[in-house]
């Protein structure tokens, strides 16, 4: 089945008896039974059924099977946001003494989480490109888990995941991928070799922008080893898939970030046009990045153009096609700001993935809290402009930039 035709008729996608065409909204916060008993069962396990929200709802389930069947993985728990769901992935196999492997160039609100998870004794070695010569040289007995984007976020560079998992696996080390920004359109990144994938589905797969959410999605294909991974020393018996035994059981339903029953719904309604968004946001961002590339005094970073360094791996990996962000450099931050606000179209916002295009300036809103040099390794300079790039008309979109760009050296000039 192609992928537009298995978000919508996929073995995943079970309607309500009723025939309604959509899944039913189970905006409850628990389940009844006819019996003492029955609850029982369904409590520790035995017998199918929902017992209260937080460890499960059918519109949540309904979400989750649909993203875990476009991953090709086994399990899939969702989140009540993307940071929820790499939070709660990590915390679910490290314990104090270990350590991550992640780019340097990864999302901010993640490299801050890093941070946070050391006065838990768990530590980070940042590597400036997730790839396997550099992964290598930082691996130590320590070492519990890879992280990295599949295109980073707003860094752009593109991860080699089938090299950085052979590496991975040959030191019993799983793969965490955060495929928030690729989607599972462009890429599965569980076929690569990915153990894990995370998405932050408030993003592309929501579409609109109307809900935060989060997902983990476990490839079933990791031999955890519950000496190298202590934290699933419990749930041994579920072999390949203790990360989510112990995650569903354990760590996930505990910590308590859960999704709403309503943003599951507004997850799957976004979900069912995943493909036409994307093939249309990508077109878009090339056609963009195309038409600015050769301007004076403006330079583009698109994975997707020839003259990137990561233009073979978005040929091999994402069969051409180079995500929906572009980033900018406008020359200095006032010149930055000036074409941001000089923008018809472009919404000013700090989001991704919507169906309208939007522009942030990183360094002075999510980068606010990082280091210099953080910042130098997310490529977020003084003068970066994110554009995230929505579904608008082309030529609409091209000359918004064009024009704000020439307006830009008249004021100069003017001046
Ligand atoms: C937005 C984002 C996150 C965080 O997700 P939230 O849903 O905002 O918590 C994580 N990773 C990437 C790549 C993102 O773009």
């Amino acid at each position: 089945m192609e992928f537009n035709t298995k978000v919508l008729h996929g073995k995943s996608v079970r309607r309500p008896c009723d025939g309604a065409t959509l899944p039913t909204i189970s905006q409850v916060s628990a389940f009844s039974y006819e019996t003492a008993e029955e609850l029982e069962k369904v409590f520790t396990n035995r017998a199918p059924g929902f017992a209260y929200t937080r460890i499960g709802n059918p519109t949540v389930d309904a979400f989750e099977k649909r993203i875990c069947e476009l991953e090709g993985g086994l399990a899939a728990t969702a989140c009540s946001s993307g940071m929820a769901a790499i939070t709660a992935a990590l915390l679910n196999i490290l314990q104090s003494g270990d350590e991550i492997i992640a780019g340097a160039g990864l999302f901010g609100g993640t490299i801050d989480l890093f941070g946070d998870l050391e006065a838990y004794g768990i530590k980070t070695r940042f590597v400036k490109q997730v790839n396997a010569e550099q992964i290598e040289k930082n691996i130590t007995d320590k070492t519990k888990v890879i992280f990295g984007e599949l295109i980073g976020n707003p860094g752009l560079d593109v991860m080699d995941a089938s090299s950085v998992a052979a590496l991975a696996h040959k030191n019993g080390i799983p793969l965490m991928v955060d495929a928030t920004t690729a989607t599972p359109y462009l890429a599965r990144s569980i076929e690569y070799g990915a153990d894990i994938v995370i998405h932050s589905s408030s993003k592309y797969i929501n579409g609109s922008g109307n809900s935060v959410s989060g997902i983990i999605i476990d490839s079933g294909n990791f031999k955890w080893n519950t000496e190298k991974h202590p934290a699933l020393a419990k749930y041994k018996k579920f072999g390949n898939l203790a990360f989510t035994a112990r995650l569903r059981g354990d760590t996930w339903r505990n910590i308590g970030g859960c999704l709403a029953p309503m943003n599951a719904y507004l997850n799957i309604v976004g979900l069912e046009t995943l493909g036409l968004r994307m093939q249309r946001i990508c077109d878009n961002a090339l056609a963009l990045a195309k038409a600015l590339e050769g301007i004076d005094g403006i330079s583009v970073n698109y994975p997707g153009l020839e003259s990137s360094p990561y233009y073979p791996l978005v040929k091999s990996q994402f069969d051409g096609d180079g995500g929906g962000i572009v980033t900018l450099r406008a020359g200095t931050k006032e010149r930055a700001y000036r074409l941001m606000n000089s923008l018809k179209y472009a919404l000013k916002a700090t989001n991704i993935g919507d169906t309208k295009t939007l522009v942030i300036h990183p360094a002075s809103t999510i980068y606010l809290h990082s280091t210099e040099e953080q910042k130098n390794n997310a490529g977020v300079y003084d003068d970066t402009i994110r554009v995230s790039v929505g579904i608008e008309g082309e030529a609409d979109l091209i000359e918004d930039f064009v024009e704000a760009i020439k307006r830009l050296d008249k004021t100069e000039g003017e001046e």
